[in-house]
């Protein structure tokens, strides 16, 4: 799945209506933004800001979305990295990228004129992992008091705000002063999709694709108990690929049901040891 790491810090703009589902976490995710849009009236009344939300729950259920929703909600560049590309042998490097990155937060959203930027830190367990518990450990730990240091140096008065917005499926394993008030403060459980969400994120993914008459997403929808967003995204196009090398106008219901077995199946394949 590409996305673009670190990268330019550009508004994207992902609405909060092209998330299927989730309806708990989106709820949630934007009380805690509107602290942000809030801003003057928080600072009036003299509200810690908010510095960090962390978005927990397993791989592919829309956390990613979610971040760059919050950036478009609350009009923030956004710049997101991965916990494993601050991970190196080289002692001081990962402290110094987390330090770059929050520095280059501030110059973007200053540049594009913005009053505060969402720093999405996907896998903030490999960065965010208790510390004295790895084996280079003094590297892990430089990193994480780093990340410490930035968040705890947030200012509400500050000429941009800066949202750290975390990603985990493993909160167990980040350390506690990572959970501390003033840090992440603000946990947003992001589950499976439930049948509901099931559906309303499979009709997000066939809204540019032609349908025929036949088809009952309702239907696909009971059949994927389990199936995180990124796996009904993928339904969709494995169905539209059987319609194509069929030379079907449009996806029918068979291709729905297809997909439901290949995309279970690739997700078995994947996961062989390789030789
Ligand atoms: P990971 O933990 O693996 O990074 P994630 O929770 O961040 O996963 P995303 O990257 O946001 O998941 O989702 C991957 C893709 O799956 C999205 O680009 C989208 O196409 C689809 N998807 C996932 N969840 C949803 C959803 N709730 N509504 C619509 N599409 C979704």
């Amino acid at each position: 799945r590409a996305r673009a790491a670190a990268g330019p810090g550009a508004i994207p703009r992902v609405d909060f209506d092209e998330i299927g589902g989730q309806e708990t976490a989106k709820k949630e995710l934007k009380e805690a933004l509107d602290f942000v849009v809030q801003r003057d009236r928080i600072r009036q009344l003299g509200i810690r800001p908010l510095k960090g939300i962390l978005l927990t729950g397993p791989p592919g259920t829309g956390k990613t979305l979610l971040a760059k929703a919050a950036a478009s909600y609350t009009d923030s560049v956004f710049l997101a990295a991965s916990g494993s590309e601050f991970v190196e042998m080289y002692a001081g490097v990962g402290a110094s990228r987390v330090r770059d990155l929050f520095r280059r937060a501030r110059e973007m959203a200053r540049h594009a004129g913005k009053a505060s930027a969402i720093i999405f830190l996907d896998e903030l367990e490999v960065l965010g992992g208790r510390r004295g518990a790895h084996q280079s450990h003094l590297e892990y730990d430089q990193t994480l008091n780093q990340l410490l240091v930035e968040m705890d140096g947030i200012q509400t008065d500050a000429d941009v705000q800066i949202v750290v917005v975390g990603a985990t499926n493993r909160p167990d394993l980040l350390d506690p002063a990572l959970l501390r008030p003033g840090r992440f403060d603000r946990i947003v459980q992001v589950d499976l999709p439930d049948l509901k969400g099931r559906l309303a994120i499979l009709e997000i993914h066939v809204r540019q694709k032609p349908l025929g008459p036949d088809v009952d997403l309702e239907q696909i929808a009971r059949q994927t108990f389990g199936f995180s967003g990124a796996q009904l995204e993928s339904l969709t196009n494995e169905a539209a690929i059987l319609a194509l090398r069929e030379g079907a106008e449009a996806i029918e219901q068979r291709h729905l049901v297809e997909a439901i077995d290949k995309v279970i199946l690739g997700e078995k394949v994947d996961r062989r040891p390789t030789p």
